[in-house]
This record gives structure tokens, sequence and C-alpha cells, in this order.
């Protein structure tokens, strides 16, 4: 039997669908790059922006015409446009066989085989195939903040962290496997642990920083990274951790969505810009060769000029190595769409969003150019055309040759080089590979 999942969103969906791929895999089924060849299509969904829903909506409708023409196939839709009712989408896709919330994979596989019985180390023991050197690890999943414009929490409920020893497993499963780099996945990753029992003999509960730790003597395992950061969650013990694990990659995504502190109150972000500052502050004090990057929503619900002109204030004076900027669009659900009145015409957020691009294009060009004749180590992740592909370790886009006479063999894939850079660019990094290979952190 033959399984395709399609993915729309982000590397949390990434990763479970990865992860049911696995339990399909220990189930004998095998994955085939269409769906025209499957018996069981999954279409992991993503609500966060319309495009995406409606991306994902187009999808299982043209689904629909290769179940008619291939017989027996099944279609599951699984994903955050799976809510806790789906009375709507079941009336708007009735050929849907089986519908999944987040993380819900067990819903499927007893679809598959109602007569199995999973156990209780069917999913402990499933760790998904690795696709290269690198790969995302959720860690703790859901959301309790409830930001106003965001879906998140409704449809991932609320935040639930792993163990520190079930991370562990999954990670050295894929060092086993190749893996050299992960990234720990969390809507808010410091929030990880807290959810957890205390540690025995300590009156702590394990943290990200112990989750670094255990990791970090995986000899295996030689860069950790992780995302996404929230400023009230981030303790001094993680920002100490980042810059002491030598492992532990210093580079921190930390949306600061706006400037202004009724913007922020009116997205319920929790905090008031200068404790963002103070954050941003306490990371640069402690781990000096940090890259950040962030988040930024323009046009939000009754955004001033003024209040937008605060948000170009923080970039300049933060000077964020990339920002992730986005127009304001209401989610069905959400405590904006219901209550906030969105009131800012496209034209106009489309302007901010330009402005926020423009700004950050000369910020990243000034930032990048200072690492001209730098030397960075580089994870070797891919090669097109005899140009190589990684990143360095504050997670900028290296492309590099590698050539003979010194490299008749260029580079490898999953290989740690030094890449001596020759041109930067506001979004990446060039030069040509200068030694025969790094030991990265031992
Ligand atoms: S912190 Fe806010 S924006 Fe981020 S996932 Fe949670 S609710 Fe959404």
């Amino acid at each position: 039997m033959r399984y395709h999942i399609w993915t729309e969103g982000c590397q949390m969906n990434e990763a479970d669908s990865e992860k049911l791929a696995a339990g399909l895999a220990k189930l004998g089924w095998e994955p085939t790059p269409k769906p025209d060849a499957a018996d069981l299509a999954v279409v992991n969904t993503c609500v966060v922006r319309q495009k995406a829903e409606d991306r994902a909506a187009g999808y299982i409708g043209r689904l629909r015409k290769l179940k008619e023409s291939r017989e027996g196939m099944q279609i599951a839709v699984m994903g955050c446009m799976v809510g806790p009712r789906t009375d709507d989408l079941r009336k708007r896709f009735p050929f849907v066989d089986v519908w999944a919330r987040p993380q819900n994979f067990d819903v499927i596989i007893r679809h598959l085989m109602p007569e199995n019985d999973l156990g209780g180390e069917f999913w402990p023991d499933t760790f998904p195939e690795p696709k290269g050197p690198t790969a995302f690890v959720p860690v703790v999943h859901g959301c309790n903040k409830f930001c106003t414009y965001c879906i998140v929490p409704y449809r991932r409920g609320r935040e639930k962290s792993r163990t520190v020893d079930d991370v562990t497993r999954e990670v050295a499963s894929l060092a086993s496997r190749g893996v050299r780099e992960v990234t720990l996945l969390g809507q808010t990753v410091e929030a990880y642990g807290k959810d957890l029992p205390e540690i025995d003999g300590a009156s702590r509960r394990p943290d990200l920083a112990d989750l670094f730790a255990s990791l970090s003597a995986l000899p295996d395992i030689k860069r950790i990274r992780f995302l996404t950061s929230y400023p009230r969650d981030m303790t001094d013990r993680i920002i100490r951790s980042v810059g002491q694990e030598p492992k532990v990659c210093e580079h921190f995504n930390i949306p600061v969505q706006a400037g202004d502190n009724a913007v922020l109150a009116a997205m319920r972000r929790g905090y008031e810009i200068e404790e963002f500052l103070d954050c941003v502050g306490r990371i640069r004090e402690y781990v000096p060769q940090a890259a950040l990057s962030t988040d930024v929503i323009v046009g939000f619900c009754g955004e001033t000029e003024a209040q937008f002109g605060r948000t170009m204030d923080v970039l300049e004076q933060v000077r964020f190595d990339k920002v992730h900027v986005a127009a304001y669009s209401p989610r069905p659900g959400t405590i904006a769409w219901r209550n906030l009145d969105d009131d800012l015409p496209q034209e106009e957020k489309m302007r901010r969003l330009h402005a926020v691009e423009e700004l950050q294009k000369r910020i990243a060009t000034e930032i990048n150019a200072a690492l001209l004749d730098t030397t960075q180590e580089v994870l070797v992740e891919g090669e097109k055309d005899g140009t190589f592909t990684g990143r360095n370790r504050t997670n900028k886009l290296v492309h590099f040759k590698a050539e003979a006479p010194a490299y008749p063999s260029g580079a490898a894939i999953g290989e740690f080089v030094h890449v001596r850079i020759a041109k930067t660019t506001p979004w990446s990094l060039q030069g040509h590979r200068v030694t025969a290979g790094v030991a990265a952190v031992a």
C-alpha cells in the first residue's frame, strides 16, 4: 500500500508529516511522490494565512477527481484546518474519509487498521526518517498565549512538552541516521518544560537549557538550533546556556510583531516594547555574537502612521539580521476577527510592508557586508550545478564552490567545511571552500 503526504505551512507541520510517515512505514506502507499512485492521500493543512488555507482547500478539491477514478483510494485531512468541530468541513468535502487534528496521527492509523492494536510503545518508538543532515524536532506543542490575531492556540491546543528523554531518544535516532543539526521547535519554544514534573531533587522543572545539555552529550549531533522565541519566557538561564553550550547555535528568532505599546496591547502580545528591548539587550550581553531574526505584522487593526513609525524605529534600533514581515489579515475564529476592526486599506498595508522590506534590505546589506573576507563554518546541505549550499552557525545561507585541484570531489552533503566569504547580499553569502574538512564542535 502506498501513501502520499502533501504539507502546507510551518516546520511544525513538516515535522508532523514526517512523524505520520514514520508511523505508516511501521505498518508497511510505502511513500509515493505523487497522489496519483497513492492508496492514501494525506493533506496536512495550515490556516495561519488565508492563502495557505485556500491552497489546502484547492488541493483537497482536486483530490476528489482522483478518488473517483481510483477505487479504494482514501483521503485524510490533518493539521490546523481541522478544529474541534469539523461539521463545516465535512459538509464542504464529504468525500474525505478521515479528519485528524494536529498531532492526532492515531486517528489516521486506526482508521486504516481498525483491528490493529498499536500498543503504548507504537509512537514513542516511531522516529521520522531524516531527509538530510538537518532535522526539525518538535519539543513543545501548542500555545497558551492567545495573541488576538492568532489561530494556533485554538487548533494546536495548550502547551504540552515532550520529556527530555523522549526528545533525546528521537535526536539520537536521527543522529544514527546521519543528522548533524537539529532545530528544536515550539510555537514559544522557551515554554518548554513548564508543564513537566519537577526534576528529582531539584525544586524546578526541566527547561530548554536542560534539553540543550542532554542533546549536547550526543557525539554525532554537532549543532542545535531552536525556534520560535517568546520574550516573556526567555529566562537568563536559557540565554546564558546558548552562549555556554558550544553546540547550541547563536541565533534567536524572536518575533517583535510591532514597536508600539498600544498595538502590542491590542495584539495581546503580553509584553511592552521596553521589555522586548530589554530581552534583546540581555541576549546581546550574554551572547554577543548572536544573530537575531524577527517577525513583524504591519497594518494591524487601527495601526496609525505614528505607531507604524515606532515599529520602523525598533527595526532601526535593534538591527535584526532578518525580518519576516506580513500584512495583517484577520483569521476567522480569533479574538481580533471577532472584536477588532480590520480598518486599514490593503494598499496602505502593502505600502508599510514594502517600507519594512526596504529598511531591512539596507540593514541586512550592512550586517552581511561585515562578513566579507571572514571564514565561516558551513554544514553542507545541498548541491546544484556545482554550487554547494549550507548555513553558517548564525543561520545565514551560504553558497560556495569547492573546486579542483584542492577539492576534486567537491564537498559532501552532511560535511562541515570552512568557506571564505567573497561576496555578500542581503539574503546570502557566497564564497569558496578553504579547508579539507572541519571537525565541528566536538
Ligand atoms: S505566541 Fe501568540 S502568535 Fe505565537 S503561536 Fe502563541 S498565540 Fe500565536
